[in-house]
């Protein structure tokens, strides 16, 4: 149950495309969880794979009668980057093939945390990068402190691989520039509700074109440090994700529902969803 004061519903139907759904902080309530996004008007979310078990788990997940329509990525996240195998490059060969599957990742660099080495993350993120310009299926990318390698690498493939999304996008004005100016999507989180480190974002936003702009919760984590109530566990779900795009909305100086309905259509066009969904 969520406290009134943030059951919220959005003014047109929105995508999620960034749900880590597969944590297990949703094994004991999933369902209430799909209910809640559902009256939410979330109706579409897209679940992110990072590792082979995740994606197994939503690929499974993919395959039930939901409220909410699911999708996936699939990917090797850069924490996990020295696992990427030539076994588990073939495996990751067929995931992609698979038809819920619609973007290669959360792939890409993260110099904050350094769980893998630098050396690792890069020859797997270069090998997703293949396999995108391979498969052509977009790209879900993760960058964390490491803008300038990102840009190097994807500069080399740009012609070669198709869309890609920098989800949760954090960094500075040079960063996103160079990524526009690559023509890469951006999925905006509620990082730039947290008024420690997320202050920078505000005077960002207005600079993305609409057709760019994507939304996500990267639920369970990043719940927005300014919700008008207490939420008790402090788990991010999918049901919140209206809030995130008022804020994101309010700083762009556009109305709700107009970011609602662009956010939707660009989610559309890059996963490449089928229109037969209500959202
Ligand atoms: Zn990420």
């Amino acid at each position: 149950m969520l406290p009134d004061a943030l059951t919220f519903t959005a003014p047109a139907p929105l995508v999620d495309i960034g749900a880590n759904l597969t944590h297990e902080s949703f094994a004991a309530d999933l369902d209430a969880v799909l209910e809640r996004a559902r009256s939410a008007n979330v109706t579409t979310l897209i679940l992110t794979g990072t590792e082979r078990a995740a994606i197994e788990a939503a690929l499974t997940l993919c395959e039930r009668d939901a409220l909410v329509t699911l999708h996936t990525t699939a990917g090797l996240h850069p924490h996990h980057a020295s696992d990427w195998t030539p076994a588990f490059a073939d495996w990751m060969a067929s995931a992609a093939q698979h038809q819920r599957v619609k973007a290669i990742g959360e792939c890409g660099l993260d110099y904050n945390r350094d769980f893998s080495s630098r050396t690792d993350q890069k020859r797997a993120f270069e090998a997703q990068l293949e396999l995108a310009a391979r498969t052509q299926k977009p790209l879900f990318l993760h960058e964390r402190d490491a803008g300038v390698d990102m840009l190097d690498m994807i500069k080399q493939w740009r012609d070669d691989i198709g869309d890609a999304v920098i989800h949760c996008f954090t960094g500075e004005k040079e960063t996103l520039y160079g990524y526009l100016d690559l023509d890469l999507h951006i999925g905006l989180t509620g990082w730039l509700c947290d008024e420690r480190r997320g202050h920078h974002l505000r005077s960002l936003v207005r600079d993305i074109p609409a057709n760019r702009l994507m939304v996500e919760t990267d639920c369970p984590y990043l719940l927005p440090r300014n919700l008008p109530a207490k939420l008790k566990g402090r788990r991010h779900e999918p049901a919140l994700l209206p809030w995130i795009v008022r804020e994101i909305a309010h700083y762009r100086g556009e109305r709700e529902h107009e970011l609602s309905v662009s956010s939707t259509e660009t989610a559309r066009r890059f996963f490449n969803l089928p229109l037969t969904e209500d959202a």
